[in-house]
């Protein structure tokens, strides 16, 4: 066979095992797996001996160029895919959040004009259905359209994109009927308005600062909220997958919940494995508002256990960078801190030095949180997240042990500033190749702007994979 590249001697990780293999491409796909593979004069060799090659990771929660907390997210589809590229991935999921008076339709056309021209890597988005009783009669046309992940957010009244449990139990129904998924966003909104309302004053901000963040956001507002949509999924059996998952009560409920075959699956981000609450202490502490919070060591603990265990099945990152300029808006008061950190280029450094390098999970587990298995719930797989015949030719390449010193100055992210500055992280890309082309060599961005294309869908959820 005459390849174009083959990718030799490498570490070839699959969720399932770890062999040294060559890899053969032609066009963008991957067209052969075996060792010493050869009789291709003026196909490119990329050496990936002493490295570990991977599918390329899918990060399936992020949000770039998103209107949000009175400014827009910093990171558009140039610097985010850049980002994105360094860190290894090669597939992100954005959220098309409808504006007031806007279709579902609309939405998805708003986000597909963010993402083309831009995009170094491939994309697609969740559908965010914020208006129930306008959108229901739209979800049909979308999945047709091409969208089979949709979300809801349990908070973000003011946004005017809060669901109520008849939007959610409707939405479901409507999931279990098209075989398609629901992402939730689980804060117990009520609750948590009670619990702001009560310290907003200005003696409390005075004395707490961004620390109210966290005091406002006690673990039983996520796992309540996480509780009551479980209760949906059960009852009508739509697909439910919950996002950015940072509590150990959450992952003790999903837990309970899989065990009596709910369909439901649940994601965290790098940040709630690796930052606690005591980064809201110190001048800079504001920076690090997220939506959820970062929670406690606890936490971090049965969140990297849920990884091994199984209950918790994807890493993500919510992207949603702000830059310190923005980030200043708060001037004291926390409920107007802009919320969220970037992460694309990150991610994969994350979990491979605090996850496989700390031995909390091996390499093949990391393969299915970042890759394998982000792939088939979001119904990418097996053309994203595997390596295999047929399968588009996605892969990161990382040095064992190779590590880079983080900082916001060096990085592809538009942030000046990472909450990961100074951290030695191993696992960032040396090679990124997206459908064949390697848009990272010497992990330096060396791909091309606007290249990336959109991935339409016909089924998501594990019951489909
Ligand atoms: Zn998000």
């Amino acid at each position: 066979m005459q390849f174009d590249t083959i990718v030799r001697g490498g570490n070839v990780v699959t969720p399932t095992g770890t062999s040294k293999t060559d890899i053969g491409i032609v066009g963008e796909k991957i067209a052969a797996i075996g060792p010493d593979l050869n009789g291709s004069p003026g196909a490119k060799i990329i050496d990936a001996s002493g490295h570990h090659v991977i599918p390329g990771v899918l990060d399936v929660h992020v949000h770039l160029e998103l209107p949000f907390c009175g400014t827009t997210s910093s990171d558009d589809y140039r610097s985010g895919t850049r980002a994105g590229a360094r860190g290894g991935v090669t597939t992100l999921i954005d959220f098309a959040i409808p504006y007031a008076g806007d279709s579902l339709n609309d939405a998805a056309d708003n986000w597909m004009k963010k993402a083309e021209g831009k995009a170094m890597i491939d994309y697609t988005f969740h559908i965010c259905i914020t208006r129930w009783n306008e959108h229901k009669d739209q979800i049909k046309g979308m999945v047709d359209r091409g969208f089979t992940t949709f979300k809801e957010f349990m908070i973000y009244k003011s946004e005017g994109w809060q669901s109520d449990d008849k939007a959610l139990f409707g939405t479901l129904e409507k999931m279990k009927e098209y075989g398609t998924m629901l992402l939730v966003h689980c804060e117990s909104a009520d609750v948590l308005d009670e619990l702001i309302s009560r310290y907003h004053t200005p003696e409390l901000m005075k004395q707490h600062g961004a620390t109210l963040h966290a005091i406002t956001r006690p673990n039983f507002v996520e796992a309540e909220a996480i509780q009551r949509v479980i209760m949906w999924s059960e009852a009508t059996g739509g697909q439910l997958y919950i996002v950015h998952m940072s509590t150990k009560e959450g992952a003790d409920i999903v837990k309970a919940a899989q065990k009596r075959g709910v369909p439901v699956v649940a994601e965290t981000c790098a940040q709630y494995l690796v930052l606690d609450d005591s980064k809201f202490e110190g001048e800079d502490g504001h920076l690090f508002a997220c939506c959820p919070q970062i929670k406690k060591p606890d936490d971090i603990d049965r969140l990297w256990k849920g990884l091994k265990d199984g209950e918790v099945s994807v890493v993500s990152t919510d992207t949603c960078t702000f830059t310190r300029e923005q980030k200043a808006m708060w001037e004291g008061d926390w409920t107007k801190i802009p919320m969220g950190m970037p992460g694309l280029e990150t991610l994969m450094p994350v979990v491979y030095t605090h996850g496989v390098l700390k031995k909390r999970i091996s390499l093949e587990d990391m393969v299915s949180k970042l890759c394998t298995t982000p792939a088939k719930v979001m119904g990418l797989y097996p053309r994203k997240g595997a390596i295999e015949v047929g399968a588009d030719a996605d892969l990161a390449i990382i040095h064992p042990t190779l590590s880079h010193c983080v900082d916001c100055a060096t990085m592809e992210t538009n942030a000046d500033w990472s909450p990961y500055q100074g951290w030695n992280l191993a696992g960032f890309s040396r090679t990124t190749i997206s459908r064949g082309d390697v848009i990272v060599d010497d992990y330096a961005v060396v791909g091309r702007e606007g290249r990336g294309q959109w991935l339409p869908r016909t089924r998501a959820g594990l019951q489909s994979a």
